[in-house]
């Protein structure tokens, strides 16, 4: 089968060989897959994964139980023991021996067929396209935010970064009703949530007054916590979705000094991301500015790193 491997720093489309389901895994069959920073990350060293590449996507079940063979599913894609303290207290999403699908330890879904846990899949509501679904993962990053921190009507809040993940965060911490801001540089992406009537403007117009209660970083960069601990009040909460290869040089004494909690934020409930594209509470199909066969992977990786685009997909296995 045709598949996206990241060796060495590099990425390439070569031929790999099919995967084999182990016991209580099912066989997938990927229609559509999402490029993601993570993956760019990936490329640039983030992680260290060597092997096929991908982590967002929509498929079929091919081999598998009777529940879920023929059903179009999305995936969780933490791989987890079931039996360590994390899992066995219900933390499976921090599994201390957990391989993560495209990230860790574990073949991707930039691939014709992908080998998943069978608990890991959640079937796709008809009401969901594959454009939709194929946004289930990193929209169910997104409504973790609302797990972890309460976010009230009175509230001032700040998403800094509009890139793909920020512009699922927004449109999530929209629907709290509080006072929010979304922080961004591209025009585009600005325009996209100006639409959206959600508040947009340029990090340079925003006066720092340490007045926000929460402020969500999904800029990606190692400055974007810099950013929000300006932003942020005392005893406010910085909450911190970037996953970056670099480090930031950052000098944290403003995090003492005025009390913040720093939160750390990463996968999410894949139901109630399911449940909001199925209301379509959550436009996705706007971010998606490109499809590209897999064999022209690296030219979408390329594509998914330049600031006119949002969201590129791959088109694996109709
Ligand atoms: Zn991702
Ligand atoms: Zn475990």
């Amino acid at each position: 089968m045709r598949a996206i491997v990241v060796e060495g720093g590099k990425a390439a489309v070569r031929d790999e060989p099919e995967p084999t389901p182990s016991e209580g895994e099912v066989l997938v069959k990927v229609h559509l897959a999402g490029i993601c920073s993570t993956d760019l990350e990936i490329i640039r060293g983030y992680a260290g994964h060597q092997g096929i590449l991908g982590h967002e996507f929509v498929g079929t079940v091919v081999e598998g139980t009777p529940k879920l063979k023929g059903k179009r599913v999305v995936g969780e894609i933490n791989c987890v023991c079931g039996r360590c303290d994390m899992c066995t207290s219900g933390l499976a999403a921090h599994c201390r021996r957990r391989t993560v699908v495209g990230i860790s330890g574990r073949p991707g879904v930039f691939a014709e067929y992908v080998a998943l846990p069978e608990q890991n899949c959640h079937e796709v509501p008809e009401t969901i396209t594959n454009d939709e679904a194929v946004f289930a993962e990193p929209l169910a990053a997104a409504y973790q935010v609302l797990r972890q921190v309460k976010i009230e009507p009175r509230m001032n809040v700040a998403v800094l970064g509009t890139g793909r993940l920020g512009l699922l965060v927004a449109q999530v911490l929209a629907q709290t009703g509080s006072k929010l801001i979304a922080v961004g540089r591209n025009p585009k992406t600005l325009n996209l949530l100006d639409r959206k009537r959600i508040r947009t403007t340029t990090a340079n117009d925003l006066t720092s007054k340490q007045d926000y209660d929460v402020v969500v970083d999904c800029t990606g960069a190692p400055e974007g916590l810099k950013t929000a601990m300006n932003l942020v009040r005392p005893r406010g909460t910085v909450v911190l979705k970037t996953t970056c290869h670099a480090d930031a040089a950052i000098d944290l004494t403003p995090l003492v000094v005025n009390e913040v909690t720093l939160l750390g934020s990463r996968c999410g409930p894949f139901g109630e991301a399911l449940s909001a594209l199925a209301r379509k509470q959550v436009d996705v199909a706007s971010m998606i500015t490109r499809r590209m066969p897999l064999d022209d992977g690296l030219d979408a990786l390329k594509l998914a790193a330049e600031p006119d685009h949002i969201k590129v997909l791959l088109k694996v296995v109709e």
